[in-house]
Order: C-alpha cells, then structure tokens, then sequence
C-alpha cells in the first residue's frame, strides 16, 4: 500500500518515529504526491521554520516543485526582507497578498474578517491560478490544541488534495533539521518566538503551546487564520478545509 493511502496512528507515529525515519517519511509523502500530481503538486510557504522545512525537503525531491508566499500588509520588516531573500533564491515562488482597502485597526475590531480578507482570499487566488491539485504543508499535530485533528493526506475540499508531510514531527525536530541541513530561517526566531504571524497579532510568549503567542487577547488566541479551515475551492460544495 503507498504511504499517501495509509491511515497510521499519529500519536504513536509522533512518540515511536526518530528522526530519520521521520525524515524520510515526509519525502517519501512528498515524492509519491509528486508523482501522482506532478505540476499541479505546490508547497504554501509561510516562511515560519515548519514551512521552509517542507520547501526543503521538496526541494530535495525536485528542485522543479512550484510554491507560493501569502503575506499582508501587516507582516513585521523582517519577515518581508526573509520573504525577498527567499523568492530571489527560488523563483518559482510566487507571492500572493490582497491589497483592499479595509480599516485600518479590523484586527482588534474583527481579526476573523482580517485573515479572511488578507490571508484566505488571497491562497483561494492562488490554488485558482497556480492550478493546484495538491497543495502542502507545515501543520504538525503538536503545534497547539487547533491541529491534533489533522491526517497526512486530506480531501476537505472537494478535488483539491492537501499533504501535510511533516505532520508527526515534534518542533525540536524540526529545529534538528533545519540545523542539520543548513535552511535559512526568519530572524525573528532568535527574538524569541515560536509561531510567527502578522506583527500586531504575534507575541513572544513562554507558554507550553507553540501557538499561544497568536492572536493574544482576542477570541482567536492560539487559533487559526482559516487557511486550514475555511473552503479554497471557489467553487467548492463540499465542506471546506
Ligand atoms: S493575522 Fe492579524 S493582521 Fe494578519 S490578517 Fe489575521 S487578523 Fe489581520
């Protein structure tokens, strides 16, 4: 059976892999995917240490595997210039951002509007004109109370498959292999954060959950944008992701 038809545990898959064998589950989710999907197989780069993880790691299946960037208007200097760094190394990353006018404070008075608008419209325009089949990411079931609900492999919106390849990993293995194979990351990461976001929705926190620092005080701390659970399909009828 292929690995992207399994249905593991994850939880014993996350206490029982090490870490080459996580490593080379992820490729091996990565290479399967890409043969079955070829061009219409594209990494979402968010540029947090998870998504340059995968971007590596398709990399070292195809050099040729396309991505795209979603930023907004709101993402901290640092994160721009990394984003620059990033498309001038790999061009076949294409940025995606929604410049609408919106108020100027939507992210304290509405943050779900404000990432529907600046972050979800903006990655459906991109599945739409990239003509992504199979879209992959970051997400790692430990990261925080909204993704333990996750498989590696998903069809939650109808005819666009999303491969989650590094979704057992454990974050300390994800720093292990950005070290061992030398990936550049943000700077902000040294500021000491652990999930980064848009500038007034992201802090620096020392608590247990990685995702606790988003979204403080509002009704969305620890949460989720919506890229992983609004639908991107526009003309999707299923349930959505
Ligand atoms: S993270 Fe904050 S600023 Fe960024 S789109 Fe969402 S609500 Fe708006």
């Amino acid at each position: 059976m292929s690995v992207l038809e399994t249905k593991e545990d994850l939880k014993v898959l996350v206490e029982t892999l090490n870490f080459r064998e996580k490593v080379d589950r992820a490729l091996l989710l990565i290479r399967e995917a890409y043969k079955k999907y070829g061009d219409g197989l594209v990494v979402a780069n968010s540029l947090g240490k998870d998504s340059v993880a995968v971007w590596d790691l398709a990399k070292r299946v195809d050099p040729k595997i396309r991505g795209f960037i979603v930023t907004t208007r709101f993402k901290p200097a640092e994160t721009v210039a990394f984003m620059h760094e990033e498309v001038a190394r790999y061009p076949e990353l294409k940025i995606y951002k929604n410049d609408i006018k919106i108020d100027d404070k939507l992210y304290e008075t509405d943050p779900d509007q404000c990432c529907d608008l600046l972050k979800v419209e903006p990655v459906k325009r991109a599945v739409d004109e990239m003509e992504v089949d199979c879209w992959v990411t970051g997400l790692r079931c430990t990261e925080g109370r909204t993704r333990t609900d996750y498989t590696e492999v998903e069809e939650r919106d109808k005819g666009l498959i999303k491969l989650n390849p590094i979704l057992v990993w454990k974050e300390r293995e994800i720093w292990q292999y950005l070290a061992l194979y030398g990936v550049n990351v943000n700077p902000l990461y040294a500021e000491g954060y652990r999930s980064l976001g848009c500038a007034p929705c992201t802090k620096i926190t020392s608590d247990d959950n990685e995702r606790a620092g988003r979204w403080v005080g509002t009704s969305k701390c620890g949460g989720e944008c919506g890229i992983h659970t609004r639908p991107l399909k526009t003309n999707a009828d299923g349930d959505g992701i």
